[in-house]
């Protein structure tokens, strides 16, 4: 037993056993238990021939324990249990856990803090959008809101302010129309009340004058009433929501052409189609009826006795156009870029003789627009003009 004890000077304790338990050494100095039994679960392992390790972290003490059997002539004949207790182990242990502690509170109460701070911060931009979207609600779209940095909340602020443009523009050109369209409905009013007083105001007015001032009056009405109705066209023009079928070009163009002849036949104006069948687009019948029939009215309208009109549509690639060409009055330079804005009219002595709105062209753009077209015009003045719409195609 003593050259046992020798081959493992570090353990602390070492005991041996014989085969039926009974403690034949025990080496610790104190509660040494030779003399008695020594039956545990490793003991009894060990006395069927297993190696048993254990270590255990007990009392602030590193503990390690290793059971063997005692095995001469391939016979087991008792068990070595030896022990070591390493309190520098366990010092670091503690020491391990103690600074895991610390570092686990520190890193709470950081997380905590950037927790409260993110918190705060989101707060206060929620509060900002919750201001800037009262002061959008109230109508003052000028306010805009700071955009700070990047990210999430810096895009959103930014899309809250494109928003708020959008508005702004949409706000000013409704006054606007509004402005327009009081000014415009005024006019006829204010010369049928003329008329009328004239005739109330003038007791022996001659019959045939009486005549002509009522048929003024009547004539006036009726501006008032296309005037209107153009009006509500536009209206439906700009609400969304049409059912959109493949349209043959040719077809509508050829419809719009039958219902204007006779103006055209009036006017003493030759209207020609030169027209490719299997132009086909996505969209919605009667607006592009519309699109040709306010451009071949125009067309007709602001063209002189003996000119010619002429329709075309081709397709390109992916696009289709339509074209309307007339040999008529053309319009100036300087108004060309005015021409598509509501009410604007470039002869307004004309534009009034042939009952024009100046809201004919405005309703072409918006419909295209809608319909994902494009339209453009070239001029001439004296000469005449060209006003070409293009759409994407549907055919194959
Ligand atoms: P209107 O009802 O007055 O015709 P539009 O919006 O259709 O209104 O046209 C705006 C103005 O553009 C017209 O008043 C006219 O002066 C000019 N215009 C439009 N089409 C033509 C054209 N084909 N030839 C010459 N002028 C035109």
């Amino acid at each position: 037993m003593e050259i046992l004890y020798e081959k493992v000077p570090e353990a602390d304790r070492v005991t041996v056993c014989a085969a039926d338990g009974l403690v034949v050494y025990d080496s610790a100095p104190i509660s040494r238990q030779t003399g008695r039994y020594f039956v545990s679960q490793d003991v009894l392992a060990a006395l069927s021939g297993q190696d048993i390790f254990r270590s255990a972290f007990q009392n602030e003490v590193f503990v390690s324990q290793m059971t063997v059997p005692i095995i001469v002539y391939g016979k087991v004949t008792g068990v070595l249990h030896i022990s070591q207790y390493d309190s520098e182990q366990g010092k670091i242990l503690l020491d391990l856990h103690t600074n895991l502690l610390m570092a686990s509170f520190v890193i709470f109460l950081i997380a905590l803090m950037l927790g409260l701070m993110i918190s705060v911060m989101l707060t206060q931009r929620f509060t900002e959008f919750l201001k800037t979207i009262g002061i959008f609600s109230a109508g003052n779209y000028d306010y805009s809101m700071p955009v700070r940095g990047k990210g999430e909340m810096a895009e959103m602020a930014g899309k809250l302010n494109h928003l708020a443009e959008i508005l702004k523009q949409t706000e000013s050109s409704r006054q606007q129309f509004v402005a327009d369209a009081s000014h415009e409905l005024k006019t006829p009013l204010a010369s049928m009340k003329l008329l009328a007083d004239s005739i109330l105001q003038t007791p022996d007015m001659p019959q045939e004058l009486i005549r002509e001032f009522i048929s003024d009056i009547g004539d006036e009405t009726d501006r008032l009433s296309h005037m209107t109705e153009t009006l509500l066209r536009l209206s439906k023009a700009e609400a969304l929501g049409r059912q959109n079928t493949v349209i043959e070009l040719a077809v509508v163009i050829r419809r719009a052409v039958r219902m204007l002849l006779p103006l055209a036949a009036g006017a003493e104006v030759e209207l020609r189609c030169v027209l490719d069948d299997g132009c086909r687009i996505m969209g919605n019948e009667d607006d592009l009826y519309q699109i040709v029939f306010n451009l071949l009215d125009n067309a007709v309208k602001y063209n002189n006795s003996g000119g010619q009109v002429i329709v075309s549509c081709s397709g390109q690639d992916d696009k289709v156009c339509i074209t309307v060409k007339d040999s008529g009055a053309g319009i100036p330079q300087k108004d060309l870029p005015s021409i598509f804005e509501r009410f604007y009219r470039v002869d307004k002595a004309r534009s009034r003789e042939t009952g024009g709105t100046g809201l004919g062209l405005s309703i072409v753009a918006h419909i295209t627009e809608r319909m994902n077209g494009e339209i453009s015009v070239e001029s001439e003045f004296g000469a005449g003009s060209e006003f070409t719409v293009f759409f994407p195609s549907a055919s194959p």
